[in-house]
Order: structure tokens, then C-alpha cells, then sequence
């Protein structure tokens, strides 16, 4: 019987999902119907397929072709399956042997030359491939992407030609590899050293780093917030190998491509406050993820956060908690990893300049009431620290010696308190549940009695009490402390004053 079977890989949120090509020929009227295809796609494919294999000196085969991708209910959407409906073709058809197809996956669409034409997800195929124990073979210019995964062998190939080559036995194919990742690793690139003054300010960008606290700077235009904010992601831990992949697993089905120098380097996002919910979240008709699930392991940076959509704002408490986020959409649904952190940047009232030295502020006290109103109680009740950023008098811009210390230097203090966070509890202080705050935040009975009275004293709900907790935990281990001093809560519940009006 004339049937070919090949595997292949569908994209379905980061993750990749086996399809089955399967071709079968049979008498009747020569043609090619394809089954599991959505219709819009089946002409295109079919197209491009037929006139790839004419192009590469083959003959169509002049019988009933059909093909079929299985299993139905998966997202199969775009060109990636021409290489696999082309190879499935010629198998059936006898001009390959269908044996040598059972080790390999394939993926790729076809130029009507019968170039091979990059597609987007290959990271996340390549990942399963390895997984179940099969090479894939990829379009030259996903070759990189595809190297970065570890225990198989993978392939690329310019053209429907050279891998029907291959596949005889007639030729080899080019080993793929990922360039630079033997080179110097770049984790940061812009430093702390160059931001002057602001000692408060980088004091909480540290214990934000250290125990992956969500962050909120509040102060008047051109205090640097931008500057401190950008500087994150270059005091945290780099990533390891499993948190790099699956970063780069959300760019490449972003279809943003990978920076191979920079791919051990945290995410930095900084989407602006017009941006549409889809761009900030993620969607679209076929869902794509948005800059939360870009920002993923790293910084997503809100300047100006009073003015962002009040809906998509609301949209954030979801993966703040959980790290992830689900895009419904009528056709199907999909989910994207979003483990950010959160740094936010606000002016203080609508003119920036409430509180400031200069006296410049003339907002009524209803207007900043209602532009402070614009940010959720809900949403800043996640963001644990939350301080003000006034200007930097001039002299103390100008005095020498007035740079601050280097990221590296910061980065490793950092290190040092993650991994005691590590070794107690195996998670960052930040995320621990409010059972595990409570068991590891053991307090005095005078320490109790001060953090509830502050609490009463700045208005704050009852979930703030382990915000603070979480805090403190982070400040006595950034000082290397076992216990929680009454210095490290006092210090703690300093971060919860810039919008609480104490
Ligand atoms: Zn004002």
C-alpha cells in the first residue's frame, strides 16, 4: 500500500504538541485533498507543495493524493507542515524510502523554488523532539534555534532537495549549531554604577532584586526612576539553562528570534502606556503571547502606570499570582508562562510635583486623590515595596565620588541572600504562601505589636501584614541574619509609606 507516514510538530501556547502527516495514494482522478488542515490553509499548502517538488525536478505524482494531519482538535495554522506534506508526498509516491522518515521530525515552509522558509516555535519543537528521542530537521535560518536543546542531533537544510538527499542517503546535511554560546555570556548591560545619588532608591531596587519583591517607584519627572528601573534586571541571578530555554521558547513563538549573546540575560520589558491590552498580555486570532509573557523570568518595567488602561492594569493581578496567563479566544484558548517581575513608575499627582522641595505642586487635593485612584488598591496591595523618588539635590549630583556601587557588586549580595532563600524554603521570599511567611517571618512579641500598629496607622489592609513579613524576611537575609531584627521590619514597613499619605 502507498502510505508515508511523518512526523511533525503543531504550536499550541509554548508548548509543542506531535502532529502526524500522513499521505496515501490511491487510483482515481489525480488530485490532492488535505485533511486536518484549517480550509484557508489547504489551498495555500497545497499549492506551494505541488509546485516546490515540480520545481525541484520531481514528478507530482499523477494519482489521488491524501493527505492527512492528525490529531484533529490541534491549532494548525501557517506553513510549518509543507516540508512534512512534501517528504510524505514523495515517500508514497516511491521516490524515498518511508523508512528513513521514523527517526527524524521535520518542520518548515516551502518558497515555490522549493527553498525551505523559516517559520516561527521551532525552540519549543525542538525541545519535545529531543524528548522523544528523534532529530529534527529545520529550515536553515531556524538551525541556531534549534541547536540551543541539547540531546539529539539536529539538522537544517536549505532546501526540499537537500533533504530528500538526505534521506537517500546521497548526501549529508549540516549539523546545526548556535553560534557565540561558548563566548563571554552578556547578563547586564547598563549599570548601576552610572546612577547618582538616589541612596533610598537603590537600597529597595536591591531588596526588589534579592528577594523578587514587585516594585513602585513614586517621584516628579527626571529623578532617574527610569534609570534605576532598567537597572534590574542586571543585579538579579542570571538565568539558568532551564529558565533561558524557556524564555527563549516565548520569543521564538512571539516569532521575535533570540539573541544568542544575550540569551542567559533577563528579560527587560518596558511596553508604553498606550499599548493595547493585546500587545501588553497577549492575543490575537491565533494567541500570541504579549510583553508580560516576553518579560517571563525578567523585568516588566510601567512608567507612568496611572496612565495605562485601567482594564489591562486589572488583567495583571492574574499573573502576578499565578505566573502565567490564559488568552481565551473564540476558536481556542491558549496559555503563556508570565512569571515578571513588577517595576511601576509614578508621578506622585497629575503635574509630577506633590511633596517636591520646590512648591511647584498646585493640585488640588481631590485631583491626586483621583489620579492616585487610577492604580487599584488590589494591584499596589502585590507591589511589596513602594518608595518615593525625590530629586537628587544639585550638590550631591556634583560631589566626587558620588557614583554608586557597580551591578556586579550589588549582583552578588543578591546571589548570596537568594540562596539562603533557596536552602530554607526553595523559593524566593516573595512568593512564599502566607503559611510558609508565617513559619519562616517569626517575630517578637513587641515586633508584632509594632507591625500592627503600623498597619493601623497607614491604613493598610490585612494582606499587607505578610507583604511586610515577606519583606523583612528578604532585608535580614540580605544582612545574613537568621532572625528578623526589629531594624530589618521597621525598615520593611518604610516601603509600604509612598502612597499610604504618612
Ligand atoms: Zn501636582
Amino acid at each position: 500500500m502507498s502510505l508515508a507516514i511523518v512526523h511533525s510538530r503543531a504550536q499550541e501556547g509554548v508548548t509543542a504538541p506531535p502532529v502526524t502527516v500522513e499521505v496515501h495514494l490511491s487510483g482515481g482522478l489525480p488530485g490532492t485533498s488535505i485533511v486536518g488542515l484549517p480550509e484557508t490553509a489547504v489551498k495555500e499548502a497545497r499549492d506551494r507543495v505541488r509546485v516546490a517538488i515540480q520545481n525541484a525536478q520531481m514528478d507530482y505524482p499523477g494519482r489521488r493524493v491524501t493527505v492527512s494531519l492528525g490529531p484533529a482538535d490541534l491549532p494548525k495554522d501557517g506553513g510549518r507542515f509543507d516540508l512534512p506534506i512534501a517528504l510524505g508526498i514523495l515517500a508514497a509516491a516511491g521516490y524515498l524510502p518511508k523508512e528513513s522518515l521514523a527517526n527524524y521530525e521535520f518542520l518548515g515552509e516551502l518558497a515555490l523554488s522549493g527553498e525551505l522558509r523559516a517559520i516561527t516555535g521551532v525552540l519549543p519543537a525542538a525541545l519535545k523532539a529531543a524528548k522523544a528521542g528523534r532529530s529534527l530537521i529545520v529550515p536553515h535560518d531556524n538551525g541556531a534555534e534549534a541547536a540551543l536543546v541539547s540531546g539529539a542531533t539536529m539538522y537544517s537544510a536549505s532546501s526540499l532537495l537537500e533533504v530528500c538527499a538526505f534521506l537517500r542517503g546521497a548526501a549529508t546535511l549540516p549539523v546545526a549549531v548556535t553560534p557565540a554560546l561558548d563566548g563571554p555570556t552578556i547578563i547586564s548591560e547598563l549599570d548601576l554604577a552610572d546612577v547618582r545619588g538616589q541612596p533610598h532608591a537603590r537600597r529597595a531596587l536591591e531588596i526588589a532584586a534579592a528577594g523578587r519583591h514587585h516594585l513602585l517607584f513614586v517621584g516628579p519627572p527626571g529623578t532617574g526612576k527610569t534609570m534605576l528601573a532598567s537597572r534590574l534586571s542586571g543585579i538579579l541571578p542570571p538565568l539558568n539553562e532551564a529558565e533561558a530555554l524557556q524564555a527563549a521558547a516565548v520569543s521564538s513563538v512571539a516569532g521575535q528570534g533570540i539573541d544568542f549573546h544575550r540569551w542567559k540575560m533577563r528579560p527587560f520589558r518596558a511596553p508604553h502606556h498606550t499599548a493595547s491590552a493585546a500587545a501588553l498580555v497577549g492575543g490575537g486570532s491565533i494567541p500570541r503571547p504579549g510583553e508580560i509573557s516576553l518579560a517571563h523570568h525578567g523585568v516588566l518595567f510601567l512608567d507612568e502606570l496611572p496612565e495605562f488602561d485601567r482594564r489591562v492594569l486589572e488583567v495583571l493581578r492574574e499573573p502576578l499570582e499565578s505566573g502565567r496567563i490564559i488568552i481565551s479566544r473564540a476558536a481556542r484558548q491558549a496559555e503563556f508562562p508570565a512569571a515578571f517581575q513588577l517595576v511601576a513608575a509614578m508621578n506622585p499627582c497629575p503635574c509630577g510635583y506633590a511633596g517636591d522641595v520646590s512648591g511647584r505642586c498646585s493640585c488640588t487635593p481631590e485631583a491626586v486623590r483621583r489620579y492616585r485612584a487610577r492604580v487599584s488598591g488590589p494591584l499596589l496591595d502585590r507591589i511589596d515595596l513602594q518608595i518615593q523618588v525625590p530629586r537628587v539635590p544639585l550638590t550631591e549630583l556634583g560631589a566626587a565620588g558620588a557614583a554608586g556601587e557597580s551591578s556586579a557588586v550589588v549582583r552578588e549580595r543578591v546571589i548570596a541572600a537568594r540562596e539562603r532563600q533557596q536552602q530554607r524554603a526553595g523559593k524566593p521570599n516573595a512568593v512564599l504562601s502566607n503559611r510558609e511567611a508565617q513559619r519562616d517571618c517569626e517575630l517578637t512579641t513587641s515586633d508584632r505589636g509594632l507591625l500592627e500598629r503600623a498597619l493601623d496607622r497607614l491604613g493598610l489592609s490585612a494582606r499587607a501584614y505578610h507583604r511586610i513579613l515577606r519583606v523583612a524576611r528578604t532585608i535580614a537575609d540580605l544582612a545574613d541574619s537568621e532572625r528578623i531584627g526589629t531594624a530589618h521590619l521597621s525598615e520593611a514597613i518604610q516601603y509600604r509609606r509612598a502612597l499610604a499619605g504618612a
